[in-house]
């Protein structure tokens, strides 16, 4: 391993919903399936979150010429216009489940304006994405702010939203994504315990960051094929460092 290897950088890629809603967590099928043959025809692959993290694990540096795409939420509308897209091309990906919901609907909080209250994922789909290779990752039991949680209910949504999915597929379960990023000291011990990895909304590509605390790219920004191949050859890292910024700012310098 080289110095120059060692500084790959991983492009984790945040799905919420496909759908032509509009809504500030859609992606519209057609473009999602014009980002993915993309990132095909520009031979990257598209590897589950928990392999990528294995690989560093394993070899020091992230997998090159490869991005992991991961879906928050297990909307019901990735069956239809995913997987397709993804088993065509080879491609597999990690879904973040709410376990409470699954078969269900996103009903937590309110909507997303524009988007409603949708279907979500249920367990004889989940087992069709597995089936097709995919990683079923968790992500809480109910989408609470973990940090507005007590240790019980931290161990609940974490250990429990994990156990449940384990003994649905009867194997580890080896990543979780915070709801909404939010998470506490106390949060982030308690996966560490329990995943191999925890995905954060920090938006960067990812390097040398803990595995209970990678950052992400919201696929929000990515609008256009030239966006996606400027996010994952690096040229759009200045971009990122600017958006992290501003979103900061918005947030009144409170969060993140
Ligand atoms: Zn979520």
């Amino acid at each position: 391993m080289t110095a120059l290897h060692a500084k790959t950088k991983l492009a984790i890629l945040m799905y919420h919903s496909i759908d032509d809603s509009g809504s500030v967590v859609s992606v519209s099928p057609h473009l999602f399936r014009q980002q993915m043959k993309c990132l095909f025809a520009m031979g990257w692959q598209a590897q589950r979150l928990c392999d990528a993290v294995e690989y560093r694990r394993a070899n020091g540096q992230y997998p090159d010429r490869t991005v992991v795409i991961t879906f928050d939420d297990g909307f019901a509308n990735l069956y239809e216009h995913a997987l397709p897209t993804l088993t065509e091309l080879d491609f597999v990906a990690t879904v973040f489940v709410v376990t409470d919901h699954i078969g269900e609907n996103n009903n937590w909080a309110s909507p997303p304006p524009g988007l409603g209250v949708q279907r979500l994922l249920s367990w004889s789909q989940l087992k069709e994405l597995r089936k097709a290779g995919w990683e079923i990752g968790a992500h809480s039991r109910t989408h609470p702010d973990l940090r507005q949680c007590d240790q019980v209910a931290l161990e609940s949504e974490i250990i429990g939203s994990a156990k449940d999915v384990e003994d649905y597929f009867g194997e580890p379960v080896r990543s979780f994504a915070y709801p909404y990023g939010y998470h506490s000291l106390t949060a982030s011990e308690i996966t560490v315990c329990t995943f191999q990895a925890a995905c954060t909304t920090l938006l960067r590509r990812t390097c040398n960051e803990p595995a209970h605390l990678l950052p992400r790219v919201d696929a929000y920004y990515v609008r256009t094929l030239d966006d996606m191949r400027s996010l994952v050859t690096g040229k759009w890292d200045y971009y990122l460092t600017w958006r992290r910024w501003a979103r900061h700012v918005r947030a009144g310098l409170s969060s993140s």
